[in-house]
């Protein structure tokens, strides 16, 4: 079987022709077999084998997430496969629901959900009435003085200070 090392850092042989599971490697090796007459090892050792091996299969992984891989890898079961494909299917229909609402509703509300299939809820945006309503009180009913010594070694820093902000330190209420 051709293979090529793709990525420096591992020792992973990769094959390179593209193929989606160790099964459909393992049907190329029958069929390969089957044409030269050749005894079939069972799937379990060929698996075993591959591994032994360390090949893997090559393939851009954008478009598969790290548990869709390992399905493929015979690195995960039936039923946790099953369940993943499930939400993923749930998670895609929900959010082709939003954006089709999204599109529809044009009142300024922004309606959510927790759970997809509850029903929707409206998100309370605070509004600029509310924040006025709740202006906290100053603590000082004035600037407060800082300290004369601090004032002092505040003056000292004149020089290392650009001439125009000199202004701001004078008028610092001070004891
Ligand atoms: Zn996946």
């Amino acid at each position: 079987m051709p293979a090529h090392y793709c990525r420096k850092s591992s020792s992973k042989k990769y094959i390179e022709r593209s193929f989606n599971s160790k099964m459909e490697v393992y049907q190329e090796y029958k069929n390969w077999s089957k044409g030269r007459q050749l005894p079939i090892a069972s799937r379990q050792v060929f698996v075993d084998e591959f591994d032994a091996g360390d090949f893997a299969i090559f393939r851009p992984r954008k478009d598969q997430c790290d548990l869709c891989v390992s399905y493929a890898e015979g690195k995960v079961s039936e039923a946790t496969y099953t369940l993943h494909r499930l939400q993923k299917d749930m998670a895609q229909k929900a959010k082709e629901d939003d954006k089709k609402r999204a599109s529809e509703s044009g009142d300024g509300c922004i309606l959510f959900k927790l759970v997809h299939d509850e029903d929707w809820k409206e998100l309370i945006v605070r509004g600029n009435s509310t924040s006025i309503k709740h202006q906290p009180k100053p603590l000082f009913s004035s600037q407060r003085q800082i300290a004369a010594a601090k004032f002092k070694h505040l003056q000292e820093l004149k020089p290392v200070i650009p001439k125009d902000i000199h202004g701001f330190y004078d008028s610092l209420p001070h004891e």
